[in-house]
């Protein structure tokens, strides 16, 4: 089964190709970086039950688009999961720190008003302070960090509050990437790409399913076959999906 948690459907070149490369079984988490930009993302994977499509606003659009929170609002109880969502701690981005805060604040609210939602959630240079955010708001839902990048003191706040990680090919190039995973609660990783942002080895923007290749990757690292892997990681994306369904039903 193709499992990629977080992906930007929407930001390929060609949406609707890559869209239409998607076959069931899967379950691909279509992440969004504005909330203008969910409806047209959401018909985009429409055609594929595996595919779910996430509210978000992403850290580094936090001041820019601040104003278009209100339609997250509105959009939130037709979302099954929210994200991009989070904060970046990037030295280019400081001035916007204050906005980055009050927003994550704003949508961990809001996913704890609606009855908590999934969240594909961003934390480049600021692991200590969205776990610290996340743990102000248990009933947010259940958070997956995408491509975890924080240290291993970060990591062991992460998995204390239960948050999950979703990995991509690109992190476990890296040392640094492998040396997490290999930190991180097994049943509670799960495959990525992050295309069209994260590339191949080769340059070209990866594509959702090049998501298989960690698997594989990850089997290595922790000592164990590719099958065991597979299997723990569906029933992990099998857990999600429980989570997803029962916000539709609510
Ligand atoms: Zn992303």
């Amino acid at each position: 089964m193709l499992i990629d948690c977080h992906c930007h459907l929407d930001l390929y070149p060609e949406p609707a190709l890559v869209a239409a490369s998607l076959r069931e079984p899967c379950l691909v988490l279509s992440v969004t970086t504005t909330p203008s930009a969910w409806r047209g993302t959401f018909a985009l994977g429409s055609r594929v039950t595996g595919v779910h499509t996430g509210l978000g606003l992403h850290p580094q659009l936090a001041e820019e688009r601040a104003g278009e929170f209100a339609l997250m609002e509105s959009l939130v109880g037709a979302a099954e999961f929210l994200g991009e969502v989070g904060l970046d701690g990037s030295a280019e981005l400081r001035k916007t720190r204050p906005h980055q805060e009050r927003l994550f604040n704003s949508i961990l609210d809001l996913a704890t008003r609606a009855g908590g939602r999934v969240l594909s959630i961003h934390s480049r240079r600021a692991a200590e302070q969205v776990t610290s955010r996340l743990r102000a708001f248990p009933d947010a839902g259940t958070p997956i960090l995408h491509w975890f990048s924080g240290n291993l003191k970060e990591l062991r706040l992460a998995i204390e509050i239960g948050c999950w990680f979703s990995v991509g090919p690109a992190m476990l190039r890296s040392r640094r990437g492998r040396g997490l995973v290999e930190q991180m609660p097994r049943e509670r990783v799960l495959p990525e790409t992050d295309g069209p942002f994260a590339l191949d080895v080769a340059g070209r923007p990866l594509h959702p399913t090049n998501a298989r290749e960690v698997q594989a990757g990850v089997a290595e690292l922790w000592g164990e076959s590719v099958e065991v892997v597979a299997d723990r990681m569906a029933k992990g994306a099998s857990a999600i999906r429980t989570e997803m369904h029962e916000v539709g039903r609510a």
